[in-house]
């Protein structure tokens, strides 16, 4: 993976701490032992100063060090190398592919590949086409001509299968979309919470704004073709239901949501709703859920354009060295948010 080399402490961290999370970013070579490992690798650990730090195999090898025969290191980049052969050949496919022949056009067994998938971005095969076809809907409602043409060019069979799909996506419906909202009411409120004044917007179809700290003009700047008004029917059941989620976040996890953004941005999105509470997800593990490995700094950019805090999860996105990035709301309030979720926070 071509991630840039963690800090030598964060690499140090992660080695000590035998971080399965951490295998495939770095390796760990011992000068006295001239043997390199995987950070999870179960050997005892030798002292600090004994060890160096290296990208990969090549790098390792290339300073004289033989991979470690407890480990195996090179595996990492083998099985990296697999995951990304298969989310190539899910883009590429035109009907689904099975999880037994895609693991078997890898060289794996099935069960032992999906856990291997998953590990690496998040989710299963199976979810990771799902979530390809839905982006493809969506890049293609921008350029067909009406909407039935993109429902048949992303692969439905028929208009409706995509209807039946569509709840589980993100976003306006395609006709609202492609309006570019006009014609929508939003109704909004400023409900206080244990995070301070939260401003909570929704059209008829959900939730569209929810952000700290902000008033109705940044809203009405927000959506300039549509009605914006106080209040509303959509809100009274809503707005306390937010309220909740901030108090006690993961309730409330398929509140409707009425959003837009690219689809890489929705990508990542709903790569940050597939986490359970309590756990978190690097920038780099989310581009790669949102099929595009190494676009690690658009998916910290899709995570500060999240326009439903709290609702999409983007507290549980962090760096690749755990450490816990940024946040729109500031630092604050994403620490409590996590540790309200369980979240340990590396020191
Ligand atoms: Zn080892």
């Amino acid at each position: 993976m071509t991630d840039v080399l963690p800090s030598e402490d964060a690499c140090w961290a992660a080695f000590e701490a035998r971080d399965r999370a951490q295998d495939g970013r770095f390796l760990v070579a011992v000068i006295t032992t001239r043997i390199y490992c995987k950070p999870s690798c179960p050997a005892r650990r030798p002292r600090r100063a004994h060890v160096r730090f290296y990208a990969d195999g090549a790098a390792a090898a290339a300073a004289g060090f033989r991979p470690c025969l407890r480990c195996r290191p090179d595996e990492v980049a083998r099985d990296a190398a697999a995951v990304a052969r298969a989310a190539a050949l899910i883009a590429a496919a035109e009907e689904p592919i099975g999880l037994e022949a895609l693991a078997a056009a890898v060289g794996y067994a099935p069960h032992h590949f999906n856990r291997l998938f998953k590990r690496a971005t998040g989710v299963t095969p199976a979810a990771y086409a799902r979530g390809l076809r839905a982006r493809r809907m969506a890049a293609a409602l921008e350029e067909e001509a009406s909407v039935t043409q993109a429902i048949y060019a992303a692969g439905y069979g028929a208009p409706s299968r995509f209807y039946e799909q569509a709840d589980a996506r993100l976003g306006m419906t395609p006709s609202a979309w492609r309006a570019g909202g006009a014609g929508v009411t939003i109704g909004w409120t400023i409900a206080a919470t244990s995070l301070g004044p939260l401003l909570i917007a929704a059209t008829e179809k959900g939730l569209c704004r929810v952000a700290f700290d902000e008033d109705e003009a940044a809203l009405a700047r927000r959506f300039p073709a549509a009605e914006v008004v106080p209040g509303g029917d959509p809100l009274a059941t809503l707005a306390g239901q937010v309220v909740d989620a901030v108090e006690r976040p993961g309730r409330h996890a398929n509140l409707p949501l009425d959003v837009q953004g690219t689809a890489f941005q929705e990508a990542v999105w709903q790569a940050l709703r597939a986490i359970p509470p309590g756990e978190t997800r690097s920038y780099a593990q989310l581009a790669a859920m949102a099929g595009a490995p190494a676009a690690v700094r658009a998916a910290g950019t899709a995570c500060g354009a999240n326009p439903v805090a709290i609702l999409v999860p983007c507290h549980r996105a962090q760096r690749g060295d755990g450490s816990m990035g940024g946040y729109a709301y500031g630092l604050d309030r994403k620490r409590v948010l996590r540790a309200r979720e369980g979240v340990r926070e590396r020191k």
